[in-house]
């Protein structure tokens, strides 16, 4: 098992206060995402469930049980880390099987536990090599086996994929993500990256300034965003938002549209008018940002190639069924 439920955890350094009161339920076996921007505690709250930090106040339940007073490495739960964090002196089997070693266990169920682990990993032909003689993902696939072999109640993973190269990361995303199906052990991952929350997370959780935002599934906080924080985060390019009179709407102060909810349409053709300003042609899809006046600049996206240049003028129709209202203190007006 491998529920983790936090309630009102609180976390200060010294004056400050970081993390204000997170409620959150992670279900038995499920793939968590803590996304947001730099500095809103994504770290700390993972630091602070793994026992790395103590809480100021609240509780942190491991299948029920509170474990604020229990030390890391009682609470059940393996890291891994961006710096995969290897001994460069040890072979890649010393290095998936040290957490075993120092935990006393017999040396021929080490053995089996680690080379299990290698063949899940694909990497049983690197077992008596170093680290410095692996690729950067060869190497996170080793901290990642350190992992595994403690069959712990969850992972812990601190932004893995950081170091790697574009390429590799989309692969590691992949392997990581089938992995964590494949052994049904409860996942929580922070990231910068929105693509990998988006692809990797049953639920993603939207920290900001400490506070959770919103937690739900990805689709969720896609389709129906709670507040104008999450909608202006979750999506890339970014939710277009209008203010004023134009977006006036059965009382909404802001109203919100996708770049691949507006449709581009000759300049006349209702919606907002405007010139575009760059033009961005990718082949798979096109990306117009307009300048719309008073409306500001806002962004379209084509699926596909789009024949438009800087200075032309055109009129971006929202679909209706796609547009986001919020009233003025930023939260979604439903229905
Ligand atoms: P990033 O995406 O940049 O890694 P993050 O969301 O993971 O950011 P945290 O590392 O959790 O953010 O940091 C949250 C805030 O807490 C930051 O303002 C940081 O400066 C502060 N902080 C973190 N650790 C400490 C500490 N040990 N002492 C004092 N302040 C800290």
């Amino acid at each position: 098992m491998g529920q983790i439920t936090l309630q009102d955890v609180q976390k200060s350094f010294g004056p400050v206060h970081i993390i204000k009161g997170a409620d959150l339920d992670i279900a038995d076996g499920s793939f968590v995402v803590f996304v947001g921007p730099s500095g809103c505690g994504k770290t700390t709250l993972l630091r602070l469930i793994a026992g790395l930090e103590d809480v100021s106040g609240g509780k942190i339940l491991i299948d029920g049980k509170n474990v604020v007073d229990t030390p890391p490495a009682k609470r059940g739960l393996s890291m891994v880390f961006q710096s995969y964090a290897l001994y460069p002196h040890m072979s890649v089997r010393g290095n998936i099987g040290f957490g075993l070693k120092m935990a006393g266990l017999p040396k021929d169920e080490i053995n089996r536990k680690v080379e299990a682990a290698a063949a899940t990993l694909n990497l049983t032909p690197y077992l008596d090599r170093k680290p410095r003689e692996l690729s950067g993902g060869q190497r996170q696939r080793v901290a990642i086996g350190r992992a595994i072999v403690r069959e712990p109640k969850a992972f812990l993973f601190d932004e893995p994929l950081s170091n790697l190269d574009a390429a590799l990361r989309v692969q590691m995303r992949i392997e990581v993500t089938r992995l964590q199906k494949q052994l049904g052990t409860t996942a929580i991952y922070v990231t910068h990256d929105q693509v990998e929350a988006m692809t990797m997370a049953d639920k993603i959780v939207v920290l900001n300034g400490g506070k959770i935002e919103q937690y739900g599934s990805p689709l969720e906080l896609y389709e129906r965003p709670a507040n104008l924080f999450v909608a202006g985060f979750i999506g890339s390019p970014k939710m277009n938002f209008v203010t004023g009179e134009s977006a006036l709407q059965r009382g909404a102060a802001t109203i919100g549209v996708r770049p691949e909810h507006l449709r581009i349409e000759r300049e006349g053709a209702g919606g907002w008018q405007g010139t575009i300003s760059v033009a961005e042609h990718l082949g798979s899809d096109t990306f117009l940002y307009v300048d719309a006046g008073p409306l500001g600049m806002l962004t379209a996206r084509y699926i596909g190639e789009l024949s438009l240049h800087a200075g032309d003028r055109v009129s971006l129709v929202p679909d209706p069924q796609r547009i986001h209202r919020f009233d003025d203190g930023g939260n979604a007006l439903r229905g």
